[in-house]
Formats: C-alpha cells, structure tokens, sequence
C-alpha cells in the first residue's frame, strides 16, 4: 500500500498503535502482510462474502479467516447458536450436552473418526495427535513433508535438510535440535522418498503426519501413487498415518479430502471449519487409538476451554448448516469459474502461470507448473504475486496475502462477485507485468 493513500489512512494509524503494543501488530504473522509488502488492513466487520476495514472500504473475501468462513461471514444460524450459548454461561470447566453434539456431527460426517476429543486449534490438535501417536506405537521419530504446515507444534516446525530422508532442521530459534532430530522432513509427492525412509526408520516412526490437499505450499493436489504409498508403506511399518484435515476437514466435501479421495487414516486433525470461526480444533481416529487417551488411557492431554460452549455452539451450527444447505455442488461451480477466470486473466497477461485448484480451494501459482512439491512451489515469482496482490485489493478484492496459500470461496460468494472479481484480475495483473 503507498504509505500516503488516503484510502487506507484509518488502519495505517491502526497499525502504528498495534506495533507499540504487539510484536509486529498482529496476533498471527501471515496478516502482517509481509508477504506481499506495505501495510495491513485492520477489519472492522465482516458479513456474508464481503470484509469491511476501519476506512469503510468494503471487499470480496478471498481468506475467509484462512479458512473456517465457508458459509460466509456472520451467518444467521452461527450468530445466533452463540448468543444463545453465551447468555447461559461462557465456561463451566465440566462436560455438556453441547460437546457430545458436536463430537457425534464429526464423527457421522468424517468417514474415518469413530471417536473424538475438542480441543481449541488445529495446533494443539497436531500437537495432541502427535503425542497420542508416540504414546501408542512407543515410537519417537515422525515424518513430515516439506511445505506442509500442521501449525506451530515444535516437532513439526521443522525444514528438510540437505538430503532426502534427512533428519529436520529447526526452522524456527526455540526449537532444539533434539526435537528436529526426532522429525524426519521428505519431499511431498514422492513416493520413492518415503519407502526409503521407512526403509531405514521404519521400525522407530510412530507416524506419518501430511496434507491430504496442500493449502499451505498453495493447492497441490497429491498423486494417486504417493496417496496409495502413504496408506501401505507406514501401515506395513506399524506407524500411524495421520491426515490433516484442519484446512479441508469440511470443505472439499462433508468429510473432506479423506472422503473425496478416499483415505483411510488412523488419527484425523480438524481445525477451522469445525469451529465456524471460533477457537475449536479437534483430533480422532480409531476408537482403539482414541482409548490410549487420558482418562481412559494414559497419553496426557487436558484444556481449560476444551469443547468450550460458545466454540462449540459455533462449530455445531456451522456443520449442521452445512448437511442441511449443501453448499458443496455450488462450491464446486464457482470454484472452477473463479480458477478459469484467474488462469483467463493470466494468459491474457502473458505470465508464466498454473492454476491448481479442488473444489473451493485455489491457487494461481505465477510458475509454469505444475507444481507438485516445495521444491517446484518456491520457483515461483513471489514478487510479481505482491504486485497482483495490491492491484486486486486496490480493486476491492481481498487475496490472500502470500504466493503460498489458497484462496477459499463460500457459499456467501455470488456470480457478481465473481464478475467483479474475474474482470480485476484482468486488470490488476495487466497493471503487475506492466
Ligand atoms: N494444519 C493445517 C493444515 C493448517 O492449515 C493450519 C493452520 O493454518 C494448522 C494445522 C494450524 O491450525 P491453527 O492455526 O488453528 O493452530
């Protein structure tokens, strides 16, 4: 954002107080904008498809709070479910009918969730999953891949080293050696990779955690080959496969990606939807796994706000809306009009560009693609995306603000809104090559 645009002048004074109060002036990273250059927009309300920041500018929300919104912002029966809720009480600190609701809508509607536990983020639902596996197969070592992110869990906040099957590296200061040394980090896709890992390991990994769509490296769709390896080769092993649905768990169908692509994992993580905006994660699987849970078995974990009645309210009136509207045909439709419209635009502008799209996730990648791994995603030209990040929001349409991500529509965005948004890009990226 040009420093002096008098558009935005409301959340640049609200910036410069956020940052004397809160490392730089955001709760989360991401929405520093740092990915793209310039400033925040600091929001003031949402509704429906559409954001409203503190000048009065109104956009077409292509974040949808990174994903939880799918049905759009402030939807009647979510508001509703927690005004109820909180005028009978915000927390107990003990058990109600409320957590069993939504523990029995998960488990009906995640093919492979016999059994359940709330906790308050997908974070603290990898952490617990992870736990609950090592607990369970007396196992230390874990795989992850490279580019995909199951939130800010030490273990798994760990880059690839310099070869294949490497033991991680730290990529942030504060989590130790020790703990990378335990995380193996392979290329996603690769099926070849992760038979020599467990090659060498297998008999000290207790699972293998992964994005069954990747959002967090942008949308890549896996190859039916690496989802057939990552449901033989750990099993023959004894270690747990561990899919994480926090980012499609919902969304690319009732029952997400494990659904639509048919995987069978031991343990699930949930996050976002689950919660409709709330702090709500989730982690289940097999009901004999889920038993190696305190108090019924003895792998520790424990939350003040666990299954909290306002998240809950919230989680459970969003799921059922959801089995009740059945937005995914329409979710579908306007995903692959939004993917065309941005691909259009793209050629139109003569850029190198693939755009990798499921359902209501997309990405428009600026690298000839396709993009398959991390390796292939951090080719792209992240500079030319900050320029096309700008001119859209310029244009009232708000992207996610990194190469990185996935846009995500809802069932709140209309075919106007998608007019609007094909023609700017048309614009904004004629405007980012110039
Ligand atoms: N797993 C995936 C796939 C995610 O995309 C995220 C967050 O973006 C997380 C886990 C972490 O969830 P949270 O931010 O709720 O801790």
């Amino acid at each position: 954002m040009p420093s002096t645009d008098p558009r935005y002048a409301n959340s640049r004074v609200a910036f410069a107080t956020a940052k004397r109060l809160m490392p730089g002036g955001v709760n989360s990273p991401a929405r520093a904008f740092g990915a793209v250059g310039g400033e925040p927009l600091f929001i003031d309300h949402a509704e429906g498809a559409y954001l409203y920041d503190v000048d009065g500018n109104r956009y077409i929300d292509y974040i949808g709070s990174w994903g939880p919104m799918i049905l759009g912002h402030a939807y009647p029966a979510v508001v509703q479910g927690v005004q109820q809720a909180v005028a009978r009480g915000a927390s107990f600190g003990a058990p109600t009918e409320a957590e069993s609701e939504l523990a029995q809508l998960i488990i009906e509607m995640v093919p492979s969730i016999e059994r359940v536990r709330l906790v308050s983020s997908g974070t603290e639902a990898a952490m617990s999953a992870i736990r609950l596996a090592r607990g369970y197969t007396g196992r230390d070592r874990i795989i992850k891949f490279a580019g995909n992110y199951h939130g800010h869990v030490d273990s798994l906040l760990v880059a690839a080293g310099s070869s294949a099957a490497t033991l991680g590296q730290p990529n942030s200061p504060g989590v130790t050696a020790g703990t990378a040394a335990d995380t193996l980090v392979l290329p996603y896709n690769d099926p070849a990779a992760l038979a020599q890992a467990f090659a060498k390991y297998g008999n000290e990994i207790a699972a293998v955690a992964f994005e069954p769509v990747c959002g967090n490296m942008g949308v890549i769709v896996p190859s039916a080959e690496f989802l057939a390896a990552l449901q033989t080769i750990p099993r023959t092993h004894g270690a747990l496969l561990l899919c994480d649905e926090v980012m499609t768990g919902f969304r690319l169908a009732p029952g997400g990606a494990q659904e639509r692509l048919g995987i069978e994992p031991d343990l699930t993580t949930l996050g976002k939807i689950v919660g409709g905006g709330l702090p709500v994660g989730a982690y289940g699987g097999k009901s004999e796994v889920m038993a190696h849970v305190l108090p019924e078995g003895p792998v520790f974990q424990a939350g003040t706000l666990s299954g909290n009645p306002l998240a809950t309210a919230a989680g459970a009136a969003t799921l059922r809306a959801l089995r009740e509207t059945n937005p995914y045909p329409r979710l579908e439709a306007i995903g692959q009009r939004f993917a065309e419209g941005l691909a259009a635009a793209a050629q139109a502008a003569g850029v190198p560009h693939v755009v990798q799209s499921i359902g209501s996730m997309v990405t428009l990648f600026f690298h000839k693609g396709p993009v398959r791994s991390w390796d292939d995603a951090a080719q792209c030209d992240t500079a030319l995306f900050g320029r096309f990040f700008w001119a859209m929001l310029d244009r009232g349409v708000y992207l996610p603000c990194s190469q990185y991500e996935a846009c995500f529509l809802s069932a709140a965005h209309s075919d106007a809104d998608l007019d609007h948004t094909i023609s700017a890009a048309h614009e904004a990226l004629a405007e980012a090559v110039a």
